[in-house]
């Protein structure tokens, strides 16, 4: 029988990775959107017409349950949410609308159409912050450091209290950095990776960027969105870390994609500090040996796979867009 499954944030990164795989999988695919007043489907525009497009809002509890009720989906996967953790500063309340109550949302909009349905939560290792333990799983306490992980503290928890409280198969993934040439243009290694090809190519001349010392966990999305399936297929709901294990500078990161394209990162690169962040969080490293145990779960890509096809994939775009006269180079 064809299993069917929603998922909310179907134009973010993570949902059209997401609608790839469940499609490969024979599920038929159902993608939540907010009404926007312009359409913004250039991550799934490629699905086409396999997989259909239903309008709710986290912010809207009727419409949460609507969509249940008219899709009765299998699985729901929750990946919407303000995911931008420095927009968390300037937006905190909204932030706790979307990435806090709005999980209690979906959880409810679940428990009142129908209980058998299997929900992942889109937990982050933001919500370890300022870390207890190093390297971090499914047992290290949270202390979030921003309004973004704090808002995700209370999504983690009201799906663990709804698992327990109704015996509904909820669970949450702690999901450390993963990337892509998906990755939207404010995220660091998005936004080197686009810069890089943009001084390549004559387009620029150079990317402003925060604190390169900072180190993070980053994998590729695509390996990450296939742990979310397979959190679902489990006998019994619980909540697993998924990450690479390793970590790497932001100054790393910067050498390689500069590398990439043959380019000297000390010539191009501005310091401005601010783009620091008001309070950063510690070494966040992922301890993933439960998910490697029990779901089988290994990543194909590693960091330095990662960062090379995304400075090629905005090297590729760019250069498109070049040629139908869109972009001139000027330096
Ligand atoms: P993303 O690219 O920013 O996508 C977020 C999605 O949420 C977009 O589709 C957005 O829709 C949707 N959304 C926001 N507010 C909404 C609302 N009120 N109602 C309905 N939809 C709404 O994020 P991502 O990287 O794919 O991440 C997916 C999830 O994983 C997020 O919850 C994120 O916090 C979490 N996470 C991500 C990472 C990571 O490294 N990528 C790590 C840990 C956890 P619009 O297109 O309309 O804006």
């Amino acid at each position: 029988m064809t299993k069917t499954a929603l998922i909310t944030g179907i134009t973010g990164q993570d949902g059209s990775y997401l609608a790839e795989l469940l499609l490969d999988q024979g599920y038929r695919v159902v993608g939540m959107l907010r009404r926007l007043s312009l359409e913004n489907y250039g991550r799934i525009e490629h699905l086409g017409n396999r997989i259909e497009l239903a309008q709710a809002d986290l912010l809207d509890q009727v419409s949460l349950s609507n969509i249940l009720r008219e899709y009765e989906p299998d699985e729901v996967y929750n990946l919407a949410a303000m995911s931008f953790v420095p927009t968390s500063w300037n937006q905190p309340v909204l932030t706790g609308e979307f990435t806090a109550l709005g999980v209690t949302r979906v959880l409810d909009a679940v428990r009142s159409v129908d209980r058998s349905i299997r929900l992942y939560q889109a937990s982050s290792s933001e919500m370890f912050g300022k870390v207890r333990e190093t390297p971090q799983n499914e047992d290290t306490p949270f202390y979030p450091r921003s309004p973004y992980g704090v808002a995700k503290v209370y999504g983690h928890y009201i799906t663990v209290n709804y698992r327990e409280s109704y015996d509904m198969y909820a669970v949450s993934g702690i999901l450390f950095n993963h990337e892509s040439p998906r990755r939207g243009l404010e995220f660091f290694p998005r936004k080197v990776s686009d810069g890089v090809a943009r001084i390549a190519l004559g387009l620029a001349d150079h990317i402003a960027l925060g604190n390169l010392e900072a180190r993070r966990d980053w994998g590729f999305a695509g390996d990450y969105v296939r742990a979310m399936w397979l959190m679902l297929q489990r006998d019994e709901p619980t909540d697993y870390v998924i990450g690479m294990g390793e970590t790497h500078s932001c100054q790393e990161l910067v050498e390689l994609a500069f590398a990439r394209v043959g380019l000297d990162p000390e010539r191009h690169i501005r310091i401005d500090p601010r783009l620091f962040r008001p309070a950063d969080v510690d070494l966040l490293v992922s301890d993933p040996s439960k998910a490697k145990a029990e779901l089988g779960w290994e990543p194909a890509v590693s960091f330095k796979q990662l960062i090379c096809m995304m400075v090629d994939a905005d090297m590729e775009r760019l250069q498109t867009s070049i040629r139908r006269g869109d972009l001139q180079p000027v330096h």
